[in-house]
């Protein structure tokens, strides 16, 4: 691995990488760093000492966050995982135990993956907590609507986003 290599991984690995008054190398946090990493530094001390005195925007590329996420991997990338905690927060303010909150916020998080349109009536306008605002149009015989109902995907001719 070169100096570029080991400062991107490094950088990448949530290191904080400095020059110090010195003239040394700062890490933050030095105590997470392995033995490897450590021996790798060493050998690489002279040319990172280079990279870190140039303007790091022209030499290293911040590393992708999302490198190692969907569509990499089945982790939620950076976009998921906003509307993944957004949704949480919600839900749990709708009174949703935490388990069910996250569960059902990252069914709906990860739905654009495999490009399936049902949706959920917590994404409604029309939904309260119990209730539907439209029940008419959505078919339903009466406005209310168990938290079971609510968690389901489904495709709605009363939904609205
Ligand atoms: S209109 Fe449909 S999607 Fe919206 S809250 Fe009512 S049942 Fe749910």
């Amino acid at each position: 691995m070169g100096a570029s290599d080991l400062l991107a991984y490094l950088r990448g690995s949530g290191f904080t990488l400095t020059l110090t008054d010195e003239g040394g190398i700062g890490i933050a946090p030095a105590a997470a760093l392995t033995d490897d990493d450590r021996q790798a530094i060493r050998d690489q001390r002279s040319d990172l000492l280079v990279l870190l005195t140039e303007s790091p925007a022209s030499v290293i590329a911040t590393p992708d966050p999302d490198r190692w996420c969907w569509p990499h991997s089945d982790a939620m990338n950076s976009a998921e995982l906003a509307e993944f905690m957004t949704r949480r927060a919600r839900l749990m303010r709708w009174g949703w135990v935490e388990s069910a909150a996250e569960a059902l916020a990252e069914r709906l998080a990860k739905r654009g993956r495999d490009t399936d349109d049902r949706v959920s009536c917590t994404d409604c306008q029309h939904y309260r907590p119990g209730r539907c605002g439209n029940h008419d149009l959505a078919g339903l015989q009466a406005p209310d609507l168990s938290r079971d109902l609510a968690g389901l995907l489904q495709r709605c001719p009363g939904f609205t986003a």
